[in-house]
């Protein structure tokens, strides 16, 4: 069979790798919108694909996050014609985050046509956009859900299997187990793998006598440095921001996964006592929705997290915890004059309304912005955490005059210790090869040197290179 990766090769985002076997049957792993090949847009970007997208017979989706499914509406709209297969939690979080994902088109289009001017988003032209809300509809009907650990046939000789990979609710690895030339071959796709031990998502689980796996490498070489629990973090921001300061602490956190996970270690902050009066606003209607998904799929969620639902019945919900419906109520956020929490999205704060947040408090001393994980290159998250006095949004010039600080303890991805604890759940001497992708050069070439150090044949996967699986 062979093995092809045409995204997230030597980079982060835009998640896309093909197996075909020798029958020509051929499977699509992910079909993720990439964040970073350095075009005009992010339309320009992924317009096209490196195959022939009516080849394809089937897809497997991991999960949710949009650099894994962003491009699943652009494929349909070109001619695929076959099933998605994904799990339950993953179909219901697409159905939300692939609309938002137009209307994101629909800004950036905006922006770009009105120079930096603010107007109400409006494309001139459907075709401008990669799909429109009818291609994302035609998606989610081709979207068949799968339980987790139940072997499922695609093809004579192919089988597949979704193993708990932690990461966000419904996150999968992918277990594939192919017959060819009566040999079997078992393939692994860790898609996005999650922490050890952290709030709500079960742990990685690894996906048993392996020949080869295809690993994520998102943390390679880095540590996660934060030792203390999630609640002494937050509550540590919360003390020197709300309580000393009397100010606002801005949280950025991806709809689905971050906010959940930061609202978690709230509420338990709450039910221990340790904040009151101080207001935490949700604003980010995507989060609202995920949160109500997790709440729906609770029995998917680790052990302290049921144990919570059922003590407390809630997860999420508590006094202090203000969703922010609409942008009217958004912007009266600016007129809350008492020290509060803003948890908004996009994490990255590349877009959505946490921009709007992070411009009207970057001079202000007494509020705190805590990034609180990955930000890709070139992203305003990415400059925020940089050292220089100076940010660029919407093209002006502004002064960080509030503290920035940063935590990996929300993090969804595994540092570079919990990877290569991972990896290790794996015999080096029978797993053929490693193949590494989901990272950037720096963090593949440490994840590389690590892992030979320990024995195993690890290599850096290339965009569009066919690999021989046998
Ligand atoms: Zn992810």
């Amino acid at each position: 069979m062979k093995f092809i990766s045409y995204g997230a090769a030597r980079q982060v985002t835009g998640s896309m790798h093909l197996l075909e076997l020798e029958n020509g049957f051929r499977v699509l792993i992910d079909c993720g919108l990439d964040y970073e090949t350095k075009k005009k847009s992010l339309t320009d970007n992924n317009r096209f694909f490196d195959f022939d997208v009516k080849s394809i017979d089937v897809v497997i989706l991991t999960h949710a996050h949009i650099d894994h499914s962003g491009n699943l509406p652009n494929l349909v709209k070109q001619g695929y014609a076959g099933q998605i297969l994904c799990t339950a939690p993953t179909y219901d979080f697409c159905s939300h985050l692939l609309m938002d994902s137009v209307n994101v088109q629909l800004s950036e289009l905006n922006k770009n046509n009105t120079k930096g001017k603010r107007r109400k988003p409006k494309a001139t032209n459907a075709s401008d956009l990669l799909y429109t809300p009818k291609d994302v509809m035609e998606t989610l009907r081709r979207m068949v859900t799968f339980n987790f650990n139940k072997e499922i046939e695609i093809a004579d000789g192919m089988h597949f299997t979704f193993v708990p990979a932690g990461h966000i609710l419904g996150a999968a690895s992918v277990l594939f187990r192919v017959e060819e030339k009566d040999k079997e071959i078992k393939i692994g796709f860790t898609g996005d793998l999650g922490r050890v031990n952290a709030n709500l998502v079960v742990d990685p689980s690894p996906m048993l006598n392996l020949d080869y796996l295809v690993c994520e490498s998102t943390y390679g070489g880095k540590l996660h440095h934060d030792t203390e629990s999630p609640e002494d973090i937050l509550m540590r921001h919360i003390q020197a921001t709300c309580i000393d300061k009397s100010g606002r602490l801005i949280i950025p956190a991806f709809s689905v996964g971050r906010t959940q996970a930061i609202l978690y270690s709230l509420h338990k902050l709450y039910k221990q006592g340790r904040f009151n009066n101080i207001k935490v606003f949700v604003d980010s209607p995507l989060a609202i929705e995920s949160t109500s998904i997790y709440t729906k799929y609770h029995e998917l969620l680790n052990d302290d997290a049921r144990d919570f639902l059922r003590t407390n019945g809630s997860l999420f919900d508590f006094p202090l915890m203000l969703e922010v419906e609409n942008m009217r109520e958004s912007e009266a956020i600016m007129s809350h004059y008492e020290p509060c929490i803003i948890v908004s999205a996009a994490g990255m704060v590349e877009g959505g309304r946490i921009v709007e947040h992070v411009y009207n408090n970057l001079q202000n001393p007494q509020s705190e912005i805590l990034i609180a994980g990955y930000c890709a290159e070139g992203t305003l998250g990415w400059q925020l955490k940089q050292p220089d006095p100076y940010v660029t949004i919407r093209g002006k010039q502004i002064p960080k005059y509030c503290t920035i600080a940063s935590t990996d303890i929300f993090s969804s991805h595994p540092g570079h210790q919990m990877l290569m604890d991972y990896a290790k759940l794996y015999d080096a001497k029978s797993l053929k090869k490693l193949f590494l992708v989901h990272g950037d050069e720096k963090s593949l070439e440490a994840f590389q040197l690590a892992l030979k150090k320990d024995g195993f044949n690890a290599e850096v996967t290339e965009k569009d290179f066919t690999y021989r699986i046998n």
